[in-house]
C-alpha cells in the first residue's frame, strides 16, 4: 500500500495522529505532501510572520521526515479549491492508496476536506481523516440537552472530567522506514523564504517548540498564576506561535506539565492557571465548532448588530499604530507590529479600547489581529475580540471597561514595559509614565507623543449608553 500524509496545520512529527497511523504497517510506502495556499491565506488574513514561520517550519520538517526516510513534496497552488485538483492529480501520480490528514474546523477547511473526501474516493483513495487538534473531541463534551457548552465554567467541568478518565497519550515518532527509492521531492526554492519574524524569540524548529515546553513545565509554571499578566516578565510559555501550526501538540503541552506536576489529580486539573488557558483554547475551538457563522466574522449575540460603532478612520489608525496617547495600549500595539506578538494581558487592553473607547467595530481590530499575528488563530483570535467586546457566549458584560491608565499602573507599575516600546518616554519619570502628557505639561518638557486622542471617562460614558440602546432594542 502507498500512504500519503498530507500535512496543513500540523507541522510536527511527536504525537502526530496522522503520521502514525499512515506508518503502522512496516510494509506501506509513506510520502507526505504540503500545499501552499497563498491567495486563500490572504483571504483568511494570515500574516506574513506567520506565513514566514510557516516556512521556516516546513523546511524543517522536511529535514525530520527524511530522518524517517519519508520525503516531504511541496506545491504552491492558490486557494483550497485549487488545491484539490492538484491533490487529486498527485495521487493518481504517485499511484496513492491511503490519504492520511487531520481534521480542521473552520469552515472553508471544512468545505475543502467533505470536497476532499467526496473526489478521491471517486479516484479509489481511501481518505482517512483523524481528530487531533484538541484535547478531547467535540462529542464528548456535551450537556445534558447534548449542546455545546456556551459557558467556560461549565466546559471546564466537564472537560476535566472527561480528561481525568481519559488521560490522553502522546504518540512516539514513529521509526525510520525502508529507504525510498523515489528519493526526489519538487520542494520550494530559497527566494520563498524571507526571514520576518524575530528567530530568537521563536527559534525554528518542533525542537525548539519542546525544549521550550519543558523549559516553561519546569522553571516557569509554578510562578505562572503569580507573573502572567505582567508583560514585561517573561512568564507566559510563548507557545502560541507553535499551537497554532501544530508545531507542537495541545496533548503534549498537558502531559509534559501534569508529569512536571507529578500529580494527576482532579485538583491539579481545576487549580492550575496555565492549563486553564489551555482550556480556554479548546473551549474556543468547540464554539467554532458548533456555530460555524464564527467563522464568518459573526457574532454570537444577535443585539450586537444594533451597536452603532464609529467609522473613524483617524482613531482607527492612532489605534493601529500605537499612537493613541495612551502608553499602555500604545506600548502593546507597538509590541504586535514589532514582533508580531502581544501579550494575553495587553491583547485584552487594547481590544477593550478599541471597542468600548474608539468604539470602532471589534471586527476591524479582530482583522488587524490577524494580518500581524505570527500566532494568528481563527478561533482564539475570534473567541479573544468577542469577550472583549462583551458579544460572545461567555463574555466580560459589556459594563466592564478596561481603563487604561489603572491597567497600565497595575501591570506596569514602574513603565519598563512601556519604555521598552515607546522609547520616546524613556526620560519620562516611572510615576508619570501612565500620563506623561501631564508630566511634559507641567515641567514644560516637550516630548515626541500625542496628546490623548480622547477622554477616557466621556468615552466609557458614551459606550455604556450605546452598548445599553443595542441590548434594549433587540
Ligand atoms: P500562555 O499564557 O503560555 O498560554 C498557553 C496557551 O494557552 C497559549 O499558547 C494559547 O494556545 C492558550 N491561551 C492562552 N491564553 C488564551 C486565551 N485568552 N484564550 C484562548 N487560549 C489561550 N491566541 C492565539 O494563539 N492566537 C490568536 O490569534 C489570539 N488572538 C487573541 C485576541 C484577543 C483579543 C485576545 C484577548 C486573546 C487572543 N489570543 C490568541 C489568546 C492569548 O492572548 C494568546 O494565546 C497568548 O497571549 C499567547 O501567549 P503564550 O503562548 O505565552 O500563552
Amino acid at each position: 500500500q502507498k500512504n500519503l500524509i498530507w500535512f496543513r496545520n500540523d507541522l510536527r512529527l511527536y504525537d502526530h495522529t496522522a503520521l502514525n497511523e499512515a506508518c503502522k504497517s512496516d510494509e506501506d510506502q509513506v510520502i507526505a505532501l504540503f500545499i501552499a495556499t497563498p491567495e486563500q491565506w490572504s483571504n483568511h488574513f494570515m500574516s506574513s510572520k506567520k506565513i514566514s514561520f510557516l516556512y521556516y517550519h516546513l523546511i524543517s520538517l522536511k529535514k525530520e521526515l527524511l530522518k524517517l526516510n519519508i520525503i516531504l513534496h511541496y506545491y504552491e497552488s492558490t486557494n483550497f479549491l485549487k488545491s484539490i485538483e492538484y491533490l487529486m492529480y498527485f495521487c493518481s501520480q504517485h499511484k496513492i492508496n491511503n490519504l492520511f490528514y487531520h481534521y480542521e474546523y473552520e469552515n472553508n477547511e471544512r468545505n475543502r476536506d467533505c470536497l476532499v473526501k467526496k473526489q478521491l474516493s471517486q479516484q479509489g483513495v481511501v481518505v482517512k481523516g483523524f481528530h487531533d487538534k484538541l484535547l478531547v473531541s467535540g462529542q464528548y463534551i456535551k450537556n445534558k440537552k447534548n449542546q455545546t457548552y456556551k459557558v467556560f465554567s461549565f466546559f471546564k467541568k466537564k472537560i476535566i472530567e472527561n480528561l481525568q478518565y481519559n488521560i490522553p497519550l502522546c504518540f512516539p515518532i514513529p521509526s525510520k522506514r525502508k529507504l525510498n527509492k523515489n528519493s526526489c521531492s519538487h520542494f520550494f526554492s530559497s527566494e520563498k523564504i524571507n526571514l520576518n519574524f524575530n528567530k530568537k524569540i521563536f527559534p525554528i524548529g518542533e525542537i525548539a517548540a519542546i525544549n521550550r515546553l519543558k523549559i516553561f513545565c519546569k522553571y516557569k509554571a509554578n510562578d505562572y498564576l503569580l507573573k502572567r499578566n505582567f508583560p514585561f516578565l517573561d512568564s507566559t510559555s510563548m507557545l502560541s506561535p507553535y499551537l497554532s501550526l501544530g508545531i507542537i501538540s495541545s496533548r503534549h503541552c498537558l502531559i509534559k506539565f501534569l508529569k512536571e506536576q507529578k500529580n494527576i489529580s482532579l485538583n491539579i486539573l481545576y487549580s492550575s492557571s496555565w492549563l486553564n488557558q489551555i482550556l480556554w483554547r479548546e473551549f474556543y475551538y468547540h464554539l467554532l465548532i458548533a456555530f460555524p457563522k464564527i467563522s464568518r466574522y459573526q457574532s454570537l449575540s444577535l443585539w450586537e448588530k444594533n451597536i452603532d460603532w464609529s467609522t473613524n478612520i483617524k482613531y482607527l489608525n492612532a489605534w493601529k499604530e500605537g499612537n493613541t496617547g495612551f502608553p499602555i495600549v500604545d506600548a502593546g500595539m507597538r509590541q504586535l507590529n514589532k514582533l508580531g506578538w502581544m501579550h494575553n494581558r495587553l491583547r485584552m487592553i487594547t481590544a477593550s479600547f478599541l471597542v468600548k473607547n474608539l468604539l470602532i467595530n471589534w471586527r476591524e481590530g479582530e482583522k488587524y489581529f490577524m494580518s500581524h499575528l505570527i500566532d494568528g488563530d481563527l478561533a482564539l483570535n475570534n473567541g479573544g475580540w468577542q469577550w472583549c467586546a462583551s458579544v460572545g457566549s461567555d463574555s466580560v458584560p459589556y459594563i466592564r471597561i478596561f481603563n487604561p491608565c489603572n491597567q497600565s499602573k497595575k501591570i506596569d507599575k514602574l513603565g519598563m514595559f512601556i519604555k521598552k516600546f515607546i522609547p520616546e518616554l524613556r526620560h519620562v519619570p516611572n510615576q508619570y509614565i501612565h500620563q506623561p502628557q501631564e508630566w511634559s505639561h507641567r515641567n514644560h518638557y516637550k516630548i515626541d507623543y500625542p496628546a490623548p486622542i480622547i477622554n477616557y471617562n466621556d468615552s466609557r460614558k458614551k459606550a455604556l449608553l450605546i452598548f445599553n440602546k443595542a441590548r434594549l432594542s433587540f
